[in-house]
């Protein structure tokens, strides 16, 4: 379902003028296949004990986070992981769970995960029924689940799948089951396997943001210190003096760095690539918003300007998606789930785990693969931008 991660970094050298590329070779691909609907009821049971697991983890955090001191008052305390998972540890015996051990630790190593990404002490309860129920989510270690005979061993249970993959081929990684709206129960597993490279026949989704430039569907990045980190400080030295010639003078260099670097990379990915998919974000419409100055840093118009006519020149097809929910949707299960990124306060999070399906993202990877899946749905489907 995945194209997998290819790890591209590039560097842009601006004493050298050069570019480097390297390439590694082993990417991480997320696989999904569906769970034969039977297992539902055992799997919902298990999605209820993580859950309880969940809450009273939560019950923990939210308990600790204020603590009275005497004549001080009521002082923060955050509880760690390593104290939580050793707390926890009886809550098996106690209420006589099925879930193994190691699900019960990654239950409170995501909670402490989403505890830090949201910097908060207390997070929302998972509720096993009613309307607000969070759908099923029951995350498992590589060790936990082994593949027997075309099924799937977890927690002393055996799982019959639609295997689309062919899973016995791969080494099965860290996941989870999960539940989506409509009830059907997926396996998520990552795998690693090794990256074939080709040049100009791959695809790619662009991401535009702000504190990088340009992410790409498979890792390549432009950061912006690449072009401007540079001449900040020189600026600031004019600036403080009251040289206006001379900050007229670096102002224009670094237009120019800036155009130069946007240049080579652009040239760069209508080499490499044989379509390019960009987000619509209007540079127009974010200039009006307090981000004004990083957008027009950024220079995004510039960007896909350069992409569309060089795009043509070397027949590289090149196109805009909107790139509405995005940054929310998980680019492993499609869906928006609870743990997204969302609003002004989602702007920080650079990383995130998706709920539903326990894959973690980068924030802006994610996004480009999205964008990615959806130019790529408008070429084979001939859809006009929805
Ligand atoms: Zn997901």
């Amino acid at each position: 379902m995945q194209e997998g991660f290819v790890f591209d970094f590039l560097k842009f050298t601006q004493n050298e003028r050069s570019v480097t590329i390297g390439v590694m070779s082993i990417c991480t691909k997320t696989l999904r296949v569906r769970i034969k609907d039977k297992h539902a009821k055992v799997l919902a049971r298990m999605a209820f004990e993580v859950n309880q697991v969940w809450n009273a983890t939560n019950e923990l955090t939210a308990e600790y986070a204020w603590v009275p001191i005497p004549e001080v008052g009521y002082v923060s305390l955050q509880t760690s992981e390593y104290d939580l998972q050793k707390e926890l540890r009886p809550i098996r015996e106690e209420r006589k769970l099925s879930i193994g051990a190691a699900t019960v630790q990654s239950v409170i190593a995501q909670h402490a995960k989403s505890r830090r990404q949201f910097k908060r002490s207390k997070l929302r309860w998972r509720c096993s029924g009613g309307s607000r129920r969070a759908l099923g989510w029951v995350p498992f270690k590589t060790a936990g689940v082994k593949l027997v005979k075309g099924q799937i061993r977890f927690c002393g249970e055996f799982f019959c799948v639609w295997d689309s993959y062919g899973l016995s081929q791969y080494e099965l990684g860290t996941g989870s089951f999960s539940e989506d709206a409509r009830g059907r129960w997926y396996f998520n597993t990552t795998v690693k396997v090794e990256a074939k490279p080709g040049a100009g026949i791959k695809s790619v989704g662009i991401d535009l943001g702000l504190k990088t430039v340009v992410t790409g569907s498979d890792g390549i990045k432009l950061d912006r210190r690449y072009i401007t980190d540079e001449f900040a400080q020189q600026l600031g030295i004019a600036q403080r003096a009251n040289k206006s010639k001379r900050v007229k003078a670096i102002h224009a260099k670094i237009k120019n760095s800036r155009r130069d670097a946007l240049h080579k990379f652009t040239t760069m990915l209508t080499q490499d690539y044989g379509a390019i998919f960009v987000g619509d974000v209007s540079s127009k419409k974010l200039v009006k918003t307090s981000m004004a100055k990083s957008v027009l840093d950024t220079g995004w118009g510039m960007l896909k300007e350069q992409l569309r006519y060089k795009a043509m020149a070397q027949s590289v097809f090149f196109d805009e998606v909107k790139e509405r929910n995005t940054t929310q949707t998980c680019s492993s299960c499609r869906i928006i789930p609870g743990s997204s990124p969302k609003g002004r306060a989602g702007l920080r999070i650079r990383e995130w785990t998706c709920c539903a399906c326990g894959v973690t993202h980068d924030r802006d990877i994610n996004a480009a693969k999205n964008i990615l899946a959806l130019g790529l749905e408008r070429l084979v489907g001939g859809t006009p931008c929805l």
